[in-house]
This record gives structure tokens, C-alpha cells and sequence, in this order.
């Protein structure tokens, strides 16, 4: 047997805060950020006989998931607690669900390089987020945080089947992508409000799954994908070495890049699992859950489709823009104000994508706003600048967003467009040159390519390129 003889099978458990104003149980706030313990109350900080009140929002919201990802919505739910002891949790107990789920059975498909791949989604359901401990290195102190207790999560669990850290990248991504369209989560990975427990195991092609590790609130793609790769070498080493996977939750170095064991993996039973008897039963009509059904916005799927009917754009392009919401609002609106929306997808696909890839920085956290991009393709396209100078527009753009017109005029920037001014760059360079003079003259056109590309580069990229060219061509067309 060799390695290629194992499969390897991942299953990702995914936890969104939903993006509600107040938590699922109380009227406390889910603002991000506040100093400790200021947005609590004896509900979410588990005061002995304070009630729990359902957030109907959570439910609406939790509904709008399900729909989106192909789910059955239930019409007969129920919560349940879930009874661990955590200082991070004084209820000593989880309020989720356990055997009545609000969504069940759906999928997502995402694109693989077989082409697409539906992934099942097991079950979705709604449970309160537990607070933090913060670990002060200084004084050896843990202190508890409790705003971010009774925050509405909603868990969406995957079927065991993902079969490659691309895989499960692809499928993280487009989740993320789809909770983003409907706006029941801002998925802020940054602060842990888009988060996985990510489920590994290997085995033989042909036999039972084999035993699984799960390596819990991982919340960066490069790290998840990592510690799969990881996990799935490790297993195999194990099992060739006639060895067993212990079933065993892990913990995720970044640094050194291998997993560590935490503990033996607890069972459903070790949770004593028993319906909320604080909570009424969840039932929903066949109205309520049409309702929202109407009320979801178009989906990323629906997008692509449209941009591919509509626009003369190519798969990858329009892959790339509606993968996100936010981009794929910017290109909508950038490109009606200045109405060239070829120039705005190539702006977006390659320089925007590229700085968004260089600062790790989310689409949705883009500074500038859609006229300022579009007033930049607009000066491009009046010629006050080239579009190279354009690149470092946009790069001042994300740095201090203002209009594209200010930042031009501070930086001296515009384009030289003064025929004399151009000329003189052109004879100079030309004489600095003689080679690819030759080289032009004995049919070779990429010498003027050089020659353009040296006169830009003695204008810090100010000279209008269509005048160079011409003026290139002209002044060598002169000589003998
Ligand atoms: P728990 O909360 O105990 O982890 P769940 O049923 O909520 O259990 O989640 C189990 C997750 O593990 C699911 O995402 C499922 O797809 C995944 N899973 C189950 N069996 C395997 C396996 N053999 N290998 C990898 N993943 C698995
Ligand atoms: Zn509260
Ligand atoms: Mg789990």
C-alpha cells in the first residue's frame, strides 16, 4: 500500500455571529469592541432566574441561511441546552439545538478542478456565542469578558464531504461569500465572527471512514488549509506505521505549523443535552418561511449568471467580482456612474484584487467609495492622467481615500499632454537610443515599445502614451 491508496475526508462545522443589533436572549448590544463587561445584563451574564427571551431576528436570519444554502426549513424546532462548566460560560450551560434543527439537508456547490462539487450541508442551527477570557500575560490573571456572551451564532455543519484543503477552501469561501449576499453576517474573520471547527480523517479507498480529529475556532483560510495538509500527513504516517488515529480534539501552531493534542474528543452525551424549558417550542408557519424566501436578494450563483448573459465579461472575471459582495456591488455602481465597465473590472480584477491580497485585507473593508473609483477611470479616460499613474491613484486611494482628482492635483500628477513637452522627451530619448533606433527601422516593433517604455519612465509616467507613440513613430519615420 502507498500513500495515493488513502482518501483523505474533511468535515467543517462553521461558526457565523449573526449581524443582529441586540444578542439572541436579551437586549444587550453585539457591537464589536466595547471595553469588557459593559454589554451585559443578569441574562447573558447568567444571573440565577434571569429569563431567556428568543431574538426573533436570529431565527429570521438563521431562515435566510437555510434558503440560501438549499435547506429544508423546519417548521418544528425547538432549543436545548447543551451542560458544560467554562468560566467563559457562568450559565454553566450552551443554549443550541440538538435534535430539531432550524435547517437541515441542504448543500453548496463550489468549483473544483473536476469541475463543480456539491458539498451537503448536514444541519443548520441557532446557539448563544460564550464570552472571552483574556489571558494577562503580565499579572498571570484570566479575566472574563461577557460581551460577547448571548452574541446569535448560528452553527452550519457540513456532511464529511470535503476531500482536499482546496476543497475545503473553496466550500469556506463560498459559504462566506453567501452569508455575506443575504447580510446575516458581516463574517469579520479578524474578530472571530466567521469561524470553523474543521473535522479530519484519512482512510483506504473502498473501506469505512476512518477515525477523525477536529481542531477547533480556526479563523484564517491559510491556516485551516495548513493544518488539513497537516493533519492528512500525519494520519497516514500513523496508519502506515501501524498505528491508530486517537479521535482527539487538537490545537492548531501557527508557528511551527503542526497540531497538538487538547484532550480525547467529548460525545454528544457527555453534554446531558436536554429541550430549554426557559424557551417555547420554535414554530413557523408556511407563510413566515415564504415570506423570507421572497425577501432573499439575489445570490452570488444568480450574479454570475447575469454578468455572464449581460455583460461581454469572461468566467474568471466575473468569478472573481461576485465572489464578493462588495466588490461586485462596487463594480455595479462604479461602472453605471462613469459607464465604462470594462475599464472598472479590470481596475477591480487585477490592481484592487492585488492590494486586497498584499494588506490581507477584506473587499468589504475597501476605504475609497464607488464615485471616487469611478471619477478615477473617468480621468483616465479624459486623459488627464495615463493609467499607470492611475495605479498610484488607487494605491493613495486606499492609503488616504479623497477624490482621485484632489490626490492628481496635489501630486502633480496630471498627464503631459503639451506636444512640445513631449517632443523634447521623445528626441531625447531617441539620441540616448541609437540601437533600437536601428532596430525599429529594420522592422523590429517592439523597439518602440522600449523607447515608450523609456520615455514614461523620464516623465515618472506623466507623458500621455497615444502622443508618444505618434510623436515616436513620427520623429523616426524623419530620420534617415
Ligand atoms: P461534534 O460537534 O461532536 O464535532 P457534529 O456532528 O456537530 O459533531 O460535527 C461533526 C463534523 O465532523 C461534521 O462536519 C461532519 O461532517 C464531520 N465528520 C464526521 N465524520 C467524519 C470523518 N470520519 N472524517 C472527517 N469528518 C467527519
Ligand atoms: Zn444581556
Ligand atoms: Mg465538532
Amino acid at each position: 500500500m502507498s500513500r495515493e491508496d488513502y482518501e483523505a475526508v474533511i468535515g467543517l462545522e462553521v461558526h457565523a455571529e449573526l449581524s443582529t443589533k441586540t444578542k439572541i436572549f436579551c437586549n444587550c448590544s453585539t457591537k464589536f469592541g466595547g471595553a469588557p463587561n459593559t454589554q451585559v445584563c443578569p441574562v447573558c451574564m447568567g444571573m440565577p432566574g434571569a429569563l431567556p427571551v428568543l431574538n426573533e431576528k436570529v431565527v429570521e436570519y438563521a431562515v435566510k441561511a437555510g434558503l440560501a444554502t438549499n435547506c429544508t426549513i423546519s417548521k418544528d424546532s425547538k432549543n436545548d441546552r447543551k451542560n458544560y462548566y467554562y468560566p467563559d460560560t457562568p450559565r454553566a450551560y450552551q443554549i443550541s439545538q440538538f435534535d430539531k434543527p432550524l435547517c437541515e439537508h441542504g448543500y453548496i456547490e463550489i468549483d473544483t478542478k473536476n469541475g463543480k462539487k456539491k458539498i451537503k450541508i448536514l444541519r443548520i442551527h441557532i446557539e448563544d456565542d460564550a464570552g472571552k477570557l483574556n489571558h494577562d500575560d503580565f499579572s498571570g490573571d484570566s479575566l472574563v469578558d461577557l460581551n460577547r456572551a448571548g452574541v446569535p451564532l448560528i452553527e452550519i455543519v457540513s456532511e464529511p464531504d470535503i476531500a482536499s484543503s482546496e476543497e475545503a477552501d473553496a466550500y469556506l469561501k463560498k459559504l462566506k461569500s453567501v452569508l455575506e449576499y443575504i447580510e446575516v453576517s458581516d463574517c469579520k474573520m479578524e474578530e472571530g465572527s466567521y469561524r470553523a471547527d474543521v473535522n479530519v480523517s484519512v482512510h483506504k479507498k473502498g473501506t469505512p471512514l476512518g477515525t477523525r480529529t477536529e481542531c477547533k475556532n480556526m479563523s484564517s483560510f491559510r491556516s485551516i488549509s495548513r493544518e488539513i495538509e497537516y493533519e492528512i500527513e500525519r494520519q497516514i504516517d500513523l496508519l502506515e506505521a501501524g498505528e491508530r488515529v486517537k479521535q482527539q480534539t487538537l490545537r492548531w501552531d501557527d508557528v511551527s505549523g503542526k497540531t497538538f493534542a487538547m484532550r480525547s474528543k467529548e460525545e454528544a452525551q457527555d453534554y446531558r443535552y436536554f429541550p430549554e424549558p426557559d424557551l417555547a417550542a420554535i414554530k413557523l408557519s408556511d407563510e413566515y418561511i415564504q415570506k423570507i424566501k421572497e425577501s432573499l436578494p439575489e445570490l452570488p450563483e444568480s450574479r454570475k449568471e447575469r454578468y455572464l448573459g449581460e455583460y461581454n465579461m469572461t468566467e474568471k472575471e466575473v468569478g472573481i467580482i461576485t465572489a464578493s459582495k462588495y466588490l461586485s456591488d462596487l463594480f455595479e455602481s462604479a461602472s453605471e456612474i462613469c459607464g465604462n465597465r470594462k475599464s472598472v473590472s479590470n481596475w477591480i480584477i487585477s490592481d484592487i484584487s492585488r492590494i486586497l491580497n498584499e494588506k490581507e485585507m477584506d473587499a468589504k473593508d475597501i476605504p475609497f467609495t464607488a464615485e471616487q473609483l469611478a471619477h478615477m477611470v473617468q480621468i483616465i479616460d479624459k486623459g488627464t492622467i495615463s493609467s499607470s499613474i492611475g495605479k498610484k491613484v488607487l494605491e493613495e486611494m486606499f492609503e488616504n481615500p479623497r477624490e482621485p482628482e484632489e490626490i492628481v492635483k496635489e501630486k502633480g500628477w496630471a498627464q503631459i499632454s503639451d506636444e512640445g513637452e513631449i517632443r523634447k522627451v521623445v528626441s531625447e530619448i531617441l539620441e540616448a537610443n541609437p540601437q533600437s533606433v536601428a532596430d525599429f527601422k529594420a522592422g523590429k516593433d517592439r523597439a518602440l515599445g522600449f523607447l515608450v517604455g523609456q520615455a514614461m519612465k523620464a516623465t515618472k509616467g506623466k507623458a500621455n502614451p497615444q502622443l508618444l507613440n505618434k510623436l515616436f513613430v513620427e520623429e523616426m519615420n524623419k530620420m534617415s
